[in-house]
């Protein structure tokens, strides 16, 4: 035990900018930034983009605009900048040249001339006689004129990493203490014969130039973690980053459909998705931090104030979690009933502009009427987006109403059309338009005059006057609509 203070904590969140972001990552991101946030320390957000031909500009732009959508804020990073940047790797090459030559130079590394195919002959001739596959040293002590005579012949070496002859074991802050034999954990290379620097190098040095002190990251990557420690005494030696490695915790992995490990290419992976389908981050982070966590015994529902008051390491599970779609569905929903009315209908509003319900600019009588239909429908949605079929009737340009074709079949057949004649002549003596008012017209002349049971009174109506079987209650409908509009409709269904 030393009396030195422990040096502030920071962690990574550092995706590679391919393709659509995952829930996978969002996961990560989540529980690196609970973490960090419970210890007051710093988030360091640092794109991994050193792979040309996969990574895009437009999924960095993407990465970006999930991350703020998802409500994480970072204290080092792309736009807010920091004291370790840049932080896209791909701003970083010197650097990376720079340790590699430093690495070389203390023999940390070395220069491997072997070829792919000499790679993998050599492998299968140490299967063939039972040893561990993977590089076999073979150019750890070449001599000069064994280096002359690849170079007149024209090959040009990669960077090797030359790993330490013993077992590396280290405790893991999910897992536990963890060894890995040498003989598992071969030599390993960190740049390129063309001179390009790889993952095995740029994340290791920037994690110690960044003076991360704690890795939380997805199982898959705890076999990089022996090489990644190997890596980092090597660091230490030429006086790259504190000298201090960080303590590494892998999270679960996360299993999908038919207990397969969830892929990038599940749709239920796809991050935009949930944003397009209108979950609420609070609702999607909630879920997704119980992939691997849990705030208590019998708890599901948090918000993140309450993830970041609780969140400790010890209850993260090293087990598999298992992705849910219906709890990740029924978790949002909770969230959705739980939010104020004034707070549903601004949250609903861009999904409504998005279906060109609302335009741009939201005038006040739209708000007014967002504001008063926001109570009647959060609790009959599991995300935002299902507003746009449940309210676009109130906001729809009459001449684009349109009823659904099925449910016009079911509803609005001659005993439908009856019932919404009757309804006409109820409603239009009256002076006073509002619920009460509406519903008292209704139900004495459907059902106390007509003795219609309230299914075939109401059904009709509702289809012709929202366009659907699914909508808001009846009489609130009718109300916001107003007089004039809900007469055409009910007008327009029976002319059709
Ligand atoms: N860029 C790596 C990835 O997205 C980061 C892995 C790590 O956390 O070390 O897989
Ligand atoms: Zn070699």
């Amino acid at each position: 035990m030393t009396d030195a203070p422990a040096p502030p904590v920071r962690v990574r969140f550092c995706p590679s900018p391919t393709g659509n972001p995952h829930v996978g990552l969002a996961r990560t991101a989540l529980f690196n930034w609970a973490f960090v946030r419970h210890l007051g320390g710093t988030f360091v957000f640092r794109i991994e983009d050193t792979d040309a031909s996969r990574d895009s500009l437009e999924s960095y732009d993407t990465l970006l605009d999930v991350m703020r959508w998802l409500g994480f804020d970072w204290d080092e990073g792309p736009e807010v900048g920091g004291p370790f940047g840049p932080y896209r790797q791909s701003e970083r090459y010197d650097v990376y040249a720079d340790v590699a030559r430093r690495l070389l130079e203390a023999g940390r590394a070395y220069h491997c001339y072997c070829s792919q195919l000499e790679l993998e002959e050599r492998n299968d001739q140490a299967r063939a006689a039972g040893r561990p596959p993977g590089y076999d040293g073979h150019c750890r002590q070449l001599t000069a004129e064994q280096v002359a005579d690849y170079e007149v012949g024209g090959r040009r070496p990669v960077v090797r990493f030359r790993m330490p002859d013993s077992t590396i074991t280290f405790d893991d802050l999910v897992r536990g203490v963890i060894s890995f034999g040498s003989e598992h954990v071969p030599d390993y290379v960190l740049v390129r014969a063309n001179g390009h620097p790889l993952y095995t190098l740029v994340n290791p040095v920037d994690d110690a130039l960044m003076e991360i002190t704690h890795v939380l990251r997805g199982e898959d990557l705890l076999s990089s973690t022996p090489r990644q420690l190997a890596l980092y005494d090597a660091l230490a030696e030429i006086g790259v980053g504190s000298g201090q490695a960080p303590r590494f915790g892998h999270l679960p992995y996360v299993m999908g459909q038919g207990n397969k490990k969830l892929s990038k290419r599940d749709p239920e992976s796809n991050l935009l998705a949930y944003r397009d389908r209108g979950f609420l981050p609070e609702g999607l982070l909630n879920y997704l931090a119980l992939l691997g966590w849990s705030i208590a015994e019998d708890r599901d529902i948090f918000s993140m104030e309450e993830m970041v008051a609780a969140f400790t390491i010890d209850r993260v599970n090293p087990n598999p979690a298992r992705f849910d779609l219906k709890k990740c569905e029924a978790i949002n929903a909770t969230h959705l009933r739980a939010l104020p009315a004034a707070e549903v209908a601004t949250r609903v509003a861009p999904y409504l502009q998005k279906a060109g319900l609302l335009g741009d600019e939201v005038s006040s009588d739209e708000l007014a009427t967002l504001n008063a239909v926001a109570p009647l429908i959060s609790e009959r949605m599991t995300t935002l987006g299902e507003a746009v079929e449940m309210v676009g009737f109130l906001f729809v340009v009459d001449d684009d109403f349109a009823v659904d074709p099925d449910d016009a079949a079911k509803l609005l057949d001659s005993a439908g059309l009856d019932v919404i004649r009757v309804s006409y002549d109820a409603l239009t003596p009256l002076e006073t338009w509002d619920t009460v008012t509406i519903e008292a017209a209704l139900r004495t002349a459907l059902i106390g005059e007509r003795g219609l049971k309230p299914r075939n009174a109401f059904g009709p109506v509702r289809v012709a006057i929202t366009g659907r079987r699914i909508s808001p209650p009846l009489f609130e409908s009718l109300e916001l609509l107003g007089k004039e509009r809900s007469l055409a409709r009910l007008a327009a269904a029976v002319a059709a």
